[in-house]
Formats: structure tokens, C-alpha cells, sequence
């Protein structure tokens, strides 16, 4: 009767692993659907990529005065090129007419024109407003190919660029709300 018993015990926790096992499959499965979003296709050849090095930046800092000057979040995708979790940045979901800049350097970057929801979890835009304030470069980091889209100014990491946005461009530039700053309203130096 006591072995029954322990027969018993040891099998209920045999399921019980393998439903929590399941339950962690599930989970990654979902995760690894996620990402994917951020890597959809990039090796079309119409995104421009360009050389920058950091002898031709513009605005120049250390790293002991960036941090001085950004938040930590604002560091680490900026400086350090990280990325924000998906559907927690604050531009994510948000449709206000204006304009974003380089929350380093207040370079001009994006327009709310261009803004669309890819559904990724990051804002997401299908042209910059300032082709020359945009440097796009490969990158192969994480065992991925992508092009990286930085900040031509100081050179701060903004996201990626990928080839599965909307017309007219096609274009999804996916960036991290952490290296934007917004403004609302009109440009003041309309056309
Ligand atoms: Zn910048």
C-alpha cells in the first residue's frame, strides 16, 4: 500500500514536469515569434548602408560625459547600443503630431508623418525627416544580419532598419523610443 502510494506520488510529479516543461516550450515558442518581428528580412539591397567612423562625428563625448547627460536606459541603447523590451518604450504607441529628435544630441530624425504601428513593440517609421542626420550600417552582432541606423551626429545607437514597411518607401525604421526625444507641434524651421 505505501509503495502504491509513492508509485502514485512519483508519477503525478513525473506529469506535473512535463506539464511545466510544456509550459516553458510554450513560452520560448512565443518569445522566439516575437523577436522575429525585429528580424524579418534585410537583405534586400535597397536600404542605403554607410560608412561612418568616429573621426567624422560631429558631436563628440566620452562616456563618463554621456552618462552625465543621458538617463541609464537612455546610456545603454545610445552608447552602449541597447535595446529597450518590446511594448515598453514610452513612443511605442503614441500618435502626437511632431517631431523626434536625437535625445543625445537633438539632431532631427523622424517626423510623427512617417510614424506607423508595426505592431513589434517599438515606434516604428517608414522614412527619417533628415536623410543626413541618419547613418545606416550593417551589423552581425547576436548572429543576426541587420543594419543598424544610427545618429550621424554623435553617433548613438538608434535601432534598425528593415525592409518590411509600408509605401511609399517599404522601409520599417524600428527604433527604440529611449533614443528619441519628442516635440510636439509643427517644425519651427518649416518649409
Ligand atoms: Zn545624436
Amino acid at each position: 500500500m505505501f509503495v502504491y502510494y509513492i508509485n502514485v506520488t512519483i508519477d503525478l510529479k513525473f506529469q506535473q514536469m512535463r506539464i511545466s516543461f510544456m509550459h516553458l516550450l510554450m513560452l520560448a515558442l512565443i518569445g522566439l515569434s516575437m523577436s522575429a518581428c525585429a528580424q524579418k528580412s534585410d537583405s534586400k539591397n535597397h536600404i542605403k548602408t554607410s560608412m561612418t567612423t568616429m573621426d567624422t562625428l560631429e558631436i563628440k563625448k566620452t562616456d563618463e560625459e554621456w552618462r552625465k547627460q543621458l538617463s541609464p536606459i537612455q546610456f545603454n541603447i545610445l552608447r552602449e547600443k541597447g535595446t529597450e523590451r518590446p511594448f515598453t518604450g514610452k513612443y511605442d504607441k503614441f500618435y502626437e503630431e511632431g517631431t523626434y529628435y536625437c535625445a543625445a544630441c537633438g539632431a532631427e530624425l523622424f517626423t510623427s508623418k512617417t510614424k506607423y504601428n508595426s505592431g513589434c513593440g517599438w515606434p516604428a517609421f517608414y522614412e527619417p525627416s533628415v536623410n543626413k542626420n541618419i547613418v545606416e550600417k550593417k551589423d552581425i552582432s547576436l548572429g543576426m544580419v541587420r543594419i543598424e541606423v544610427m545618429c550621424a551626429k554623435c553617433g548613438g545607437h538608434l535601432g534598425h532598419v528593415f525592409n518590411d514597411g509600408p509605401q511609399p518607401t517599404g522601409l520599417r525604421y524600428c527604433i527604440n523610443s529611449g533614443s528619441l526625444r519628442f516635440e510636439e507641434g509643427k517644425k519651427k524651421n518649416s518649409e
